[in-house]
Formats: structure tokens, C-alpha cells, sequence
């Protein structure tokens, strides 16, 4: 299963990444994870990454397709992977598939930009692993804590309200083209978000065609 998740920033691809990465045992690839930990490690790309990512910008294409094209040249790839937060513009896409990748689906979470902005001020990402929290939807074990590996949970940078706004602003300008793209060649699948991680799950997983 090749899939590409595309969603407004905020709209759970990360978290429903996540799950649907355990149960078909293929890896997540997310682009702004690896980025955020370019940042925290001081290398070259995150030092560059991170003034466009503090502003709610994009990080320009040459650098990220770069990322991605070594990222997927790894053997765990070789049997399918998830694509969160990639492609975010269409000359990413297109770069995908020069490389001669052919998705399976491109699976849209639909939601809207209320529910965007209500929900990332509640959002808690570890420090450590960049698992994501929800302060009501889904709070970690202990407060402030993550589950998985004991790091500190922190407010990302760019889920402040006015980022958030300048990142919904790119979203619809520069990925939401994408729906039409994958429409085009018949990959797109859309699913709208619901009231629970697991009733967004399911939908999902009736979208695929798939038991989880
Ligand atoms: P995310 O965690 O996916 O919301 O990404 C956080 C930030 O990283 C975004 O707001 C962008 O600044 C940057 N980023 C992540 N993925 C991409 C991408 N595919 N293209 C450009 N910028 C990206």
C-alpha cells in the first residue's frame, strides 16, 4: 500500500498515520517530522527549515523532494509506506512521480478551518518523538508526558493561532490543487472527519477497502 494522506494542517493525518502505520506494518513518512528533527538536531536543513516553518511557510520544494527521494530509497519502503504531510504542492507531486512512484491512493480528511484553529490549540507534540496529543481528544496518560517514549509535550511553535491561519492560507492555495490532481488520475479518495480518532479511523479504513 502506497498512500498519501492530504489534509489541512491540523485536520489528524499525523495521528490516523500513525494507526493505520501499526496495523499494515508499513512506515509513516512525514515530512515535518523529519524536519523538526533536522531542527532539534542543528543540521544544515533544519537550521534552514526553521524560519519558514516558524512562519507558517512552506520549505521550498528542491529541499523537501530531496528528503523525501533519499527517505523512500530505504529498504522498510520497499513494501509500501504513508505519506503525512507529502505532497504539499503540485511540483511535489510531480516529482513523485518523475521518480516513477505510483501511488496507490491519495486519502483527503476533510474538515474545516473552525475546527482547524479550535482544535490546535489544544494540540501537545513530544519533544523527543513527535508523537501528537490532543488536550480533550486525546490526552496523553499523564499529563504532559508522552505514552510512548516519557518525553516532555510541548506547543509546537507553528500551532500559535496566527500560524495557524498563514498555514491554512498555503493550504488551500498551494495543496489543496493537489485533490484535483489526484482526482485526474483517478487516486483520490476523500473522507470527512469525525467526532472520534476512531470513527475517523473507520471511515478511512471503508475509503481503502481495507479490514483494520
Ligand atoms: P507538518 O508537521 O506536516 O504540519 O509540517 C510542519 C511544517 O513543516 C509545515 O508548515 C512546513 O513549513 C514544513 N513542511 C512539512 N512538509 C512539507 C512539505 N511537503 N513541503 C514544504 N514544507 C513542508
Amino acid at each position: 500500500m502506497k498512500l498519501i494522506l492530504l489534509g489541512a494542517p491540523g485536520a489528524g493525518k499525523g495521528t490516523q498515520a500513525e494507526i493505520l502505520s501499526r496495523k499494515l506494518a508499513i512506515p509513516t513518512i512525514s515530512t515535518g517530522n523529519i524536519l523538526r528533527a533536522a531542527m532539534k538536531n542543528g543540521t544544515e536543513i533544519g537550521l534552514m527549515a526553521k524560519k519558514f516553518i516558524d512562519d507558517g511557510k512552506l520549505v521550498p520544494d528542491d529541499v523537501i523532494i530531496g528528503i523525501v527521494r533519499e527517505r523512500l530509497a530505504e529498504p522498510d519502503c520497499k513494501n509500501g509506506f504513508i505519506l503525512d504531510g507529502f505532497p504539499r504542492t503540485i511540483p511535489q507531486a510531480e516529482a513523485l512521480e518523475r521518480e516513477g512512484i505510483d501511488i496507490d491512493c491519495a486519502l483527503s480528511i476533510e474538515i474545516s478551518d473552525e475546527t482547524i484553529v479550535e482544535r490546535m490549540s489544544g494540540r501537545r507534540t513530544c519533544r523527543d518523538c513527535s508523537a501528537t496529543y490532543h488536550v480533550a481528544t486525546k490526552p496523553p496518560k499523564k499529563e504532559g508526558v508522552c505514552d510512548l517514549c516519557g518525553g516532555e509535550l510541548t506547543i509546537r511553535k507553528d500551532d500559535a493561532p496566527e500560524t495557524v491561519r498563514a498555514r491554512l492560507e498555503v493550504f488551500h492555495r498551494e495543496t489543496e490543487p493537489l485533490k484535483d490532481f489526484y482526482s485526474a488520475r483517478g487516486k483520490l479518495k476523500a473522507v470527512d472527519n469525525q467526532p472520534t480518532v476512531e470513527s475517523t479511523t473507520a471511515e478511512i479504513a471503508k475509503a481503502l477497502g481495507i479490514k483494520l
